[in-house]
């Protein structure tokens, strides 16, 4: 029996790695560098860090080895969604900032963005959301 079996073997039915797993790792990485500094700066600081450090690399080896697969699925799930979630929104600030051809307010009474020809002067709009009519200038 070689020893790539062996680890299969032992494997089976447990969670293994995940992007949570990179995220922790990632974390613990940039904490034990700062904690490079902040030994000059307060050991007692440090100290805290190293803990949390130490902690992360466990919770991340206990994830990888956990056999209940449906818990490690949902805490992957939610760090996806946040990470997702920031990603959207700068992909949006990006589309916002690139498109010349619009201009992107914020209806008054229901709050939804709305995107409207970039035309300069004062106009009236109807909020295709909720109904609401309001002036909209546009100066450039
Ligand atoms: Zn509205």
């Amino acid at each position: 029996m070689n020893f790539r079996y062996r680890l299969m073997q032992f494997m089976s039915g447990r969670y293994g790695t995940d992007e949570t797993f990179f995220v922790i790792f990632i974390i613990a990485v940039i904490l034990s560098a700062l904690n490079i500094f902040l030994r000059f700066v307060s050991l007692g600081l440090y100290a805290v860090i190293q803990l949390i450090v130490y902690a992360l690399i466990i919770f991340a080896i206990f994830r990888v080895f956990s056999r209940n697969t449906e818990k490690r699925r949902k805490e992957n799930y939610w760090v996806r969604e946040k990470l997702g979630f920031l990603k959207r929104k700068k992909d949006f600030h990006d589309q916002k900032k690139a498109d010349v051809m619009h201009i992107y307010k914020k209806c008054p009474a229901c709050k939804a963005v709305l995107r409207l020809p970039r035309r300069i002067g004062v106009h009236t709009t109807v909020c295709p959301k909720c109904g609401k009519e309001f002036t909209v200038k546009v100066k450039k």
